[in-house]
């Protein structure tokens, strides 16, 4: 089961987009410096379908992608999800940010625009940071997951 704490329209989490970013609870990370540290309670409501659609129809055209801000705990439900959302809003992208390093086995991409990796170390920085251990990739049509994190460093902004 997912269960988030909060959701918001966001710009800077996926280039050129606008998002409604939600954030997951429950986190397994444990990231030293974490940048949100409510987020590791199981507290929140549960995100089913149901909860997602209300949050995407409240928005409607106004928003151009869903990330999952988390999920670790459970990340074949965020592929549940996922699927979901690209089943029923065609036009919707779909992002996910895991602390992950790798991908879970047998999570499936290609129902995802974009996805970062990586969990937050303070010595390396975040996304933006020329030394971030942080990945963020596009999901290309064949599968491949192109690397464009240099998208986020603050010279290419
Ligand atoms: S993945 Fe994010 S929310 Fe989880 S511990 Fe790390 S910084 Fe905190």
């Amino acid at each position: 089961m997912l269960k988030y704490y909060n959701y918001d329209v966001v710009f800077q989490e996926i280039p050129n987009e606008v998002t409604l970013a939600v954030n997951i609870t429950n986190c397994p990370n444990r990231c030293k410096g974490c940048h949100s540290p409510h987020l590791l309670e199981d507290i929140g409501k549960v995100l089913d379908q149901t909860c997602v659609i209300n949050m995407i129809n409240k928005y409607a055209s106004s928003i151009t992608c869903f990330c999952f801000m988390g999920g670790d705990a459970a990340p074949h439900r965020v592929n549940d999800l996922a699927s979901f959302i690209q089943n029923t809003y065609p036009d919707l992208k779909v992002a996910w940010y895991s602390g992950f390093t790798k991908l879970p086995k047998n999570f499936n991409t290609s129902c995802f625009n974009f996805i970062k990796l990586g969990g937050y170390i303070q010595k390396y920085g975040a996304l933006e940071s020329d030394s971030s251990n942080q990945h963020f990739y596009e999901i290309q049509s064949d599968g491949f997951m192109k690397d464009v994190s240099y998208k986020f460093k603050a010279k290419n902004i």
